[in-house]
């Protein structure tokens, strides 16, 4: 079992397997990079198996697939494939924006992908396209009926933004309700690639809106989830990602691995290790050492909710988010 120092049991790993995407999202990636990873520089899926096999050996239970976009990167399905085939039992989940999902959905849940989380910031066709900076929302809404329809269980992620898509967030919501999948408000978090005009909306205002059209009881954490869940009358929960909340970190269970093999412990912080060269020498003792390491030096807690300090100069498509 990986437990960090602040006695927290660390058991999930996200897995950002390509830093590029297809979108150019206002929060995340508005300009394309000045650079992308040279592609040799990434881990194959073979060597990031061998790492997800220590990870997993070493008590990691959920693995979340991430990006960039993760369903630009070829072959996703067989790196799914691969870890539902050594460990059947472990939760794998993916997030994405779900732009290339109507005709990928079926191959990945056939090869043992059991849950999805896909990003929808807006309803309206010309505010969508003004957040990703393309025409995305035909092919994301069908992507998502897709998924449905074949069975894997989705979320939806919105990014609430002042003066952008605020309006929408009793609409998202009721969309995300009618089909029966749980949706998740995750409070801008500030970093230096996003768009200057950006003003995020933090969870007391978005509650007190919520609160004008809907009662509903706070359920707290529902176990080491980042999520804030609440309940509606109704008995649908829905969730508030609060990174800038004092207790976010509290019970904190994440690491995060990059597309060319950096551990990280935080999101937050510029810190990391990489796995890369023990994993190509075939160094499983090594790779194992990092990944306890990493887990060892996990900050108590992010600096959002000190108000105080600069974000890791890492980008969320680097990370995954
Ligand atoms: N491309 C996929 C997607 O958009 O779902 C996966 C990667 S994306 C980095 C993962 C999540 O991070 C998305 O739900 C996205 O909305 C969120 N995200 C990215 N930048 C963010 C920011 N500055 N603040 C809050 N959430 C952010
Ligand atoms: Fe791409 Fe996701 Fe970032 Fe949007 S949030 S730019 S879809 S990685």
């Amino acid at each position: 079992m990986l437990i960090d120092s602040y006695e927290r049991v660390v058991d999930y790993l996200r897995v950002s397997v390509t830093e590029r995407c297809n979108f150019r999202c206002q929060y995340c990636m508005p300009e394309k990079p000045f650079s992308w990873v040279p592609k040799e520089n990434l881990l194959s899926f073979e060597d990031l198996f061998e790492f997800m096999k220590i990870a997993i050996d070493e008590g990691v239970k959920k693995i979340r697939i991430t990006g960039g976009e993760p369903l630009l990167r070829e072959d996703l399905d067989k790196f799914i494939k691969m870890i539902s085939d050594y460990a059947p039992d472990i939760d794998l989940a993916m997030t994405s924006n779900a732009f290339l999902l109507k005709e990928t959905a079926q191959k990945l849940k056939d090869a043992g992908l059991k849950r999805i989380n896909v990003s929808i910031d807006s309803l309206k066709p010309e505010i969508a396209q003004k957040i990703a900076q393309k025409d995305v929302l035909k092919k994301v809404l069908e992507g998502v009926e897709e998924a449905l329809k074949i069975g894997l269980k989705v979320k939806v992620n919105m990014v609430p933004m002042k003066g952008m898509n605020a309006d929408e967030i009793i609409d998202v919501l009721e969309y995300s309700k009618e089909r029966g999948m749980t949706v998740r408000f995750i409070e801008y978090m500030e970093n230096q690639y996003a768009s200057k005009e950006i003003s995020g909306m933090k969870s007391p205002e978005l509650l007190a809106l919520l609160r004008e059209h809907y009662e509903f009881e706070d359920e707290g954490f529902d176990g080491a989830s980042p999520s804030h869940y609440y309940r509606m009358k109704d008995g649908y929960r829905f969730g508030v990602i609060e990174p800038y909340a004092d207790d976010f970190c509290k019970k904190c269970n994440r690491i995060r691995l990059t597309a060319e093999g950096n551990l990280i412990p935080c999101l937050y912080f510029d810190e990391s290790m990489s796995i890369a060269e023990s994993i190509r020498k075939g160094d499983i003792k090594a790779a194992a050492e990092v990944l306890r390491e990493v887990v060892r030096t996990k900050p108590e807690k992010n600096r959002w909710c000190e108000d105080e300090g600069e974000v890791s100069s890492r980008a969320f498509y680097e990370t995954g988010g």
